[in-house]
């Protein structure tokens, strides 16, 4: 079997770091030194495409590339016929309507004939005709922020993280309209052994993730304590208990959820643990 899974990653911009970490932690070495455009891995029968994120929708929906990684908000837009497979967890933003700063802004009717000045139109579109709302769209290419100001539109529709762009240019955000992350899309025609292989990743991706949100904790503890404690560690089944060298002490290791973590840590504490070491964990099998 000569498969290969083709994997479009942007080339340069907000997704490509990650993209390109996430793929060396599902344990898949390569060489991208020297600017090339496509690589192929030298341990899984993978080859990575470095493309323009607008070209990932179409490049997969044509099966010249059988995955990709883009945001979720450039495949809605994109409307190419391919599946999500993964969310993917990074790069999370929004897209939003803003408004100037200065002008009063009730609800989504106020956007009724204005101008709206974006580079997501489909989306934009969905959205007023959810809302019964008949705005002018105003297509453009970049630099959507300055429109209002500039008297272009009335009012915006960008992505946002932060916030802190439409502040600097005048602006709020009065709607949000999506919300996005990463994602993984695939094509429609993979053959079975590229199927097999997209199943392989995606157990790797999903193994990566797991770890990720748990950590490994090791401590001391009176064994007198061990019932108390153990309440807070449920485990991975449950926790693994050593004797310590000192008479009625031990040692005792689990698996703990971050989020879990922080709220149990004071109980934990007080119940008796000494020398607590919470140690990341590199993949979770689950
Ligand atoms: P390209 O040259 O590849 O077309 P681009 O300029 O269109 O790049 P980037 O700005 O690199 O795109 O953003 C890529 C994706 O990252 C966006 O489509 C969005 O999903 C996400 N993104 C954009 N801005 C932010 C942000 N401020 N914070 C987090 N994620 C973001
Ligand atoms: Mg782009």
């Amino acid at each position: 079997m000569n498969d290969i899974l083709r994997i479009a990653i942007q080339k340069s911009g907000r997704l490509s770091e990650d993209s390109l970490k996430l793929i060396k932690e599902c344990g898949i070495r390569f060489d991208n030194g020297g600017g090339k455009l496509k690589t192929a891995a030298t341990n899984f029968p993978a080859e990575i495409l470095f493309l323009r994120d607008d070209d990932i929708p179409g490049y997969v929906e044509d099966g010249v590339a059988h995955l990709g990684i883009v945001g979720e908000n450039v495949s809605e837009e994109s409307d190419r016929d391919v599946d999500t497979v993964h969310k993917l967890g990074f790069s999370k933003c929004r897209l939003s309507i803003g408004v100037l700063r200065e002008q009063e802004y009730h609800g989504v009717k106020d956007l009724d004939g204005k101008s709206i000045a974006t580079t997501y139109p489909r989306l934009l579109d969905k959205y007023l005709k959810e809302h019964n709302v008949t705005a002018q769209i105003h297509e453009i290419s970049g630099s959507v922020e300055i429109a209002p100001s500039i008297g272009l539109a009335d009012a915006v529709c960008d992505i946002v993280s932060s916030g802190s762009t439409l502040l600097s240019n005048g602006l709020k955000e009065v709607e949000t309209i999506f919300r996005s992350e990463a994602v993984m899309i695939a094509s429609k025609h993979l053959s079975p052994g590229q199927q097999e292989l997209l199943d392989q990743l995606l157990f790797r991706i999903k193994s990566v993730q797991v770890a990720k949100n748990n950590k490994y904790i090791l401590l001391n503890c009176p064994t007198t304590a061990v019932d108390e404690i153990i309440k807070y560690l449920p485990g991975m089944r449950s926790p693994t208990i050593l004797p310590l060298a000192t008479e009625g002490w031990c040692s005792l290791h689990s698996v703990i959820n971050e989020n879990e973590f922080w709220e149990n840590i004071e109980k934990i504490r007080q119940a008796g643990a000494e020398g607590i070491l919470v140690i990341p964990i590199e993949k979770m099998i689950l």
